[in-house]
């Protein structure tokens, strides 16, 4: 049955799905621990009691790193689950590209997210053959014509290293021509920002899906890492509001806090986070975007409840 609904399901294309209705996916991260990746299949499993469409799962920077996004890709087959896996230019050479690619369509693995992936730091390129994700895209559909759905990243604020917000569009526009099927967006707390580009894109004319990308909020530390270690993501008043008011002394950072309430404050926290993250994903349902991509943190009782709480898969 497994086998079966592995090579059924590879002609799946979600991109096709999305015009008919809105999905529902996650996304993995390989845990770093073996112990981790011992408990995996039971997240994994628990997350197909939502009848996700696809799974994706994370691709390390540094090139030649198939090892355990491979394995959780089998995972999330073996829970008869479509795999995408994310795949970044980062110390990617064209040969090396094309092997591990071939070696994911071997294991008929056929949805990915074709990125450039973050630099390492003090890297000034992606230490390969391409620079951009549009180069990667046009890469794979030259080499392997319509084996691979192919997605891409899109940034709802702007990638934080592009010239201007209209220079960031035209790129997604150019992995559009180049070939793309959909956009996987970067996290966005921000709704006006949401809808400035969404107008944005599709007035420069980019057709794809939006299957949007949602960073459940749950850990203040965490949340405020994820805004501006990477993205430079605005935080609007409501959520700095819940931020405040939970505010762990000294800080949300210190491991070994002086604040008496800080348990509570990590639960209070969390309480309204999740708050906020459901009534995000209701306005991104109003919009009528293509598909909600949860972030799971590989934390499946919290998207439970989540999911639970939003009604995704019971309010249509
Ligand atoms: P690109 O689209 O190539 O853009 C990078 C920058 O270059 C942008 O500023 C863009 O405006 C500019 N640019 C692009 N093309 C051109 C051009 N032709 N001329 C001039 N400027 C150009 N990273 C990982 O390492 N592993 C992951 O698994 C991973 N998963 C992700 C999942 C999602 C849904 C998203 C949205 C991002 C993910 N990332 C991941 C992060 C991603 O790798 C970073 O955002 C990275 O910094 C940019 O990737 P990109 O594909 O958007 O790059």
């Amino acid at each position: 049955m497994k086998a079966e609904v592995t090579s059924a399901m590879a002609q799946i294309k979600f991109s096709t799905m999305m015009k008919e209705k809105q999905l529902l996916s996650f996304e993995l991260f390989p845990p770093k621990t073996d112990k981790g990746m011992e408990n995996l299949p039971v997240t994994i499993e628990h997350l197909c009691e939502f009848r996700p469409e696809y799974i994706s799962c994370t691709y390390g920077a540094g090139g030649a790193n198939v090892g355990r996004n491979m394995d959780v890709c089998k995972m999330i087959q073996n829970a008869g689950t479509i795999p995408v896996t994310h795949f970044t230019c980062i110390g990617n050479t064209r040969e090396g590209i094309r092997d591990q690619l071939k070696m994911y369509l071997d294991h008929g693995i056929d949805h990915m997210l074709a990125l450039r992936g973050d630099l390492p730091f003090g890297w000034t390129g992606t230490g390969g053959d391409f620079k951009y994700a549009t180069d990667l895209v046009a890469f794979v559909r030259k080499e392997f014509g319509d084996k691979f759905e192919i997605a891409v990243g899109g940034s709802p604020e702007g990638h934080i290293a592009s010239r201007s917000f209209e220079t960031d569009i035209a790129v997604l526009k150019q992995k559009q021509d180049n070939g793309a099927d959909y956009v996987m967006t970067q996290l966005c707390w921000d709704m006006e920002q949401f809808k400035r580009w969404l107008d944005a894109i599709r007035k420069a004319g980019v057709t794809l899906p939006v299957d949007v990308g949602v960073m459940p909020i749950l850990d203040e530390a965490a949340t405020i890492n994820m805004a501006l270690s990477r993205n430079a993501c605005v935080m609007p008043r409501e959520l700095c509001k819940i931020i405040s008011k939970n505010w762990i002394f000294p800080n949300p950072f210190e491991k070994d806090p002086f604040d008496v309430a800080a348990e509570q404050k990590r639960a209070d926290f969390k309480k309204a986070g999740m708050e906020y993250t459901i009534r995000q994903i209701d306005e991104y349902r109003a919009l009528g975007v293509n598909g909600i991509h949860l972030y799971v943190l590989n934390k499946w009782k919290d998207v439970t409840e989540i999911i639970n709480e939003s009604g995704i898969r019971t309010i249509v």
